[in-house]
């Protein structure tokens, strides 16, 4: 990690930031850059996690919108155990992300959360508050979801993240994370380390990984454990990012496919061919 990086960090629910970019954000903090966590939504649509925490079958629009209250909460306590002292909350719509990028672009045609009731929202308009968001702190290195990522919120962000990246005058570099996957990540075993995405609609695409050390690790255990909301539910999936590395693809340059599946090792370098972390970050 070169130091004095100025790093930000999209996560587009609570505990995003910390699944795909724990390690990460601790290293660029102890090497003298500083991170700011943007969190796109509240996580405040989340159906079963609703559920589990106010006991409700089918919850009201208030129990989503406590739901969204105590993940803030959570999230707020998941980045202070990580260092970062900037955390920016957008409070877009859970769920919604996809139908601002699509359906609900313009204000004219605006998008209200079936859940929690909140809105107006609009593409444009969180398009605008991102891009904001972003090039106040003039990032040297942005990380965000994969637009290719199987869940629709996070293809959404990736997406306006990179649009919202694309308008700024000093173009950072962009490293991309997936979170959701049918084929990704594997259960441990068979994968101790996790390895590169190998899907077909991968290929081609430059695979980086980032390794933490045992504190960086042990950290973001204690930052995702704050996260109390999720583990009732999606505890499994958590469980599988609590590994020795991250991996990110790099955005806008070209390199080879990754390697297989648990081809150990090939976290600890660069895989040749990939541009890894450009010089000018
Ligand atoms: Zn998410």
């Amino acid at each position: 990690m070169p130091p004095a990086a100025r790093a930000v960090v999209v996560a587009p629910h609570p505990d995003d930031e910390t699944l795909a970019a724990g390690g990460l954000i601790q290293r660029v903090l102890r090497t003298g850059g500083t991170v700011r966590v943007i969190v796109v939504t509240a996580g405040d649509g989340y159906l079963e996690a609703a559920t589990a925490l106010t006991g409700h079958p089918q919850p009201s629009a208030d129990d989503y919108r406590t739901l969204g209250t105590v993940r803030a909460r959570e999230v707020r306590e998941a980045t202070r155990l990580l260092g970062v002292r900037d955390l920016v909350l957008l409070d877009g719509p859970d769920d919604g992300l996809a139908a601002l990028w699509s359906s609900s672009w313009s204000s004219a045609t605006p998008y209200v959360s079936p859940e929690s009731g909140r809105g107006p929202f609009s593409g444009e308009a969180l398009l605008r508050a991102l891009r904001e968001s972003i090039d106040t702190v003039a990032p040297t290195i942005v990380v965000a979801p994969d637009p290719r990522d199987h869940h629709p919120d996070h293809a959404a962000a990736g997406r306006f993240t990179a649009a919202a990246v694309d308008g700024l005058a000093t173009r950072p570099a962009l490293l991309t994370y997936l979170v959701h996957d049918t084929i990704w990540p594997p259960p441990r075993p068979p994968c101790e380390e996790l390895p590169p995405p190998a899907g077909a609609e991968y290929a081609g695409t430059p695979w980086v990984s980032f390794v933490l050390d045992a504190d960086e690790l042990a950290t973001k255990r204690a930052a995702l454990a704050a996260h109390h909301t999720q583990w009732p539910i999606v505890g499994g999936l958590l469980e599988r990012f609590l590994r020795r590395n991250e991996v990110f693809a790099v955005g806008s340059s070209r390199g080879r496919a990754g390697t297989t599946p648990c081809e150990g090792g090939w976290g600890l370098r660069w895989p040749s061919g990939a541009r890894a972390l450009p010089h000018d970050l």
